[in-house]
């Protein structure tokens, strides 16, 4: 698309974020020379090599989130899926499978504004004769580790709870509910911590998490491939949702993305690696933007944590701006980029995680996201916010 300056600013980093190039770089000799099949690794050396490099990045994708034992990463705890959503349904539906099949339990407890990924699994699970506590969470989008031990019980087998809100950035005190569920023997804490990685320091076993969902398209890697980490202790306990030649120790049958699970790993890696400065460029641009927008503008609401948030969002309501115009058409005419809500839930007609946290129907409804990127620039951001703030003035004049 060609804008009026010719610039693009890029600010849903949450919905997805363009592939680094060296992820692209090492992907790319598992696409036509390395392109085994890593089923076939006992046939012949192509099928061999494939399935050497997975197991060296399942190594190294357990290196990357913590899971050690002995000072040893556990690669046996991965499981590689399509993505994140697959791998919230295989932790939530597989685990609730074995508990039915075992009778070990029919209560699941989780938050009302975990991502879609993870709602719908519960109420598909509701259907199927399970209970499902939907915790509130605070003004700021938080969820208390208190709440989740009052709501425990004897049935109860599943804490699933979001490491880091998609759409208002809110970090959840992880650590905290970990411990919390570690009081209880057979009931395990599952953690969707898509947008947390990279952003957050999480550590597997400081945290009390069994089982983690990760993402490739969500840290500058490819889209369609991701992760379950699942503590070896209950690995047996989940059941596959899809059946067939036993890939993945049978969890997850299906011929390995290759290319992708070397994307995520490399994706992973970097991640880590540079957390440390990704993390201080993104919220400098972040408070830049941040301070911008509310100095210069009269009605402008900050959604989510003020501290407790991811380095890279920003959530904001324009009260009196019709926001569906703002960013679909006057601020993309200007290149830049942005999003309501939350992008996977694009039917939905307001946020149900807006709606958790405010009664306010104008607040609810004027929220938009500016999820920031490692590759922008402070330009980038002076460019972005003289749009937003011309074009919310302009909007506010005419429908306030
Ligand atoms: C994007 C996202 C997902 C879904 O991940 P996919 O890999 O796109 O399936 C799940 N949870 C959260 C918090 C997300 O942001």
């Amino acid at each position: 698309m060609t804008t009026d300056s010719g610039r693009e600013v890029y600010l849903d980093h949450h919905a997805t974020t363009p592939v680094d190039k060296r992820v692209v770089e090492a992907m790319q000799p598992y696409f036509t020379k390395h392109y085994g099949n890593p089923a076939s690794k006992a046939n012949h050396s192509i099928g061999h090599t494939a399935s050497k490099r997975i197991e060296q990045v399942r190594e190294q994708v357990a290196e990357g989130i913590g899971a050690r034992t002995g000072g040893e990463p556990v690669a046996k705890s991965i499981i590689f899926t399509s993505g994140a959503t697959e791998s919230n349904n295989l932790a939530v539906r597989g685990l609730a499978e074995h508990a039915q099949k075992n009778d070990a339990g029919s209560h699941i407890i989780t938050s009302k504004i975990e991502h879609e990924a993870v709602i719908e699994p519960c109420k598909y699970l509701e259907e199927k004769g399970f209970d499902v506590t939907y915790l509130s969470v605070d003004e700021y989008g938080q969820v208390d580790p208190m709440a989740v031990r009052d709501a425990i019980r004897d049935e109860t087998f599943l804490v699933s709870i979001m490491a880091a809100n998609n759409e208002i950035g809110t970090i959840n005190p992880i650590k905290e509910i970990g411990s919390v569920v570690d009081d209880y023997e057979d009931v395990w804490f599952h953690t969707d911590a898509v947008q947390a990685i990279g952003a957050v320091d999480i550590n597997i076993n400081e945290m009390g998490i069994d089982l983690m969902s990760i993402s490739g398209h969500k840290i500058y890697g490819p889209k369609g491939i991701g992760a379950l980490y699942t503590d070896l202790k209950i690995k047996n306990k989940i059941e596959p949702l899809q059946l067939g030649g036993g890939h993945e120790s049978g969890k997850r049958s299906g011929t390995p993305n290759v290319p992708g699970i070397v994307g995520l790993g490399k994706a992973l890696e970097l991640a880590v690696e540079n957390r440390e400065n990704r993390v201080k460029h993104v919220e400098h641009l972040r408070d830049q933007l941040w301070n911008r927008l509310s100095n210069e503008l009269d009605n402008i609401i900050l959604n989510g944590h003020p501290e407790e948030r991811l380095p890279n969002n920003l959530n904001v309501s324009f009260p009196n701006v019709n926001v569906k115009e703002l960013v679909r058409m006057s601020l993309t005419e200007h290149g830049v980029m942005a999003a309501l809500g939350s992008a996977c839930a694009s039917g939905e007609d307001t946020s149900h995680v807006l709606e958790q946290i405010s009664d306010d129907e104008d607040r609810i409804k004027g929220a938009v996201r500016f999820g920031l990127g490692k590759d922008l620039t402070k330009e980038d951001i002076e460019y972005a916010a003289d749009v937003i703030i011309k074009e919310v003035e302009l909007t506010e004049s005419i429908f306030g």
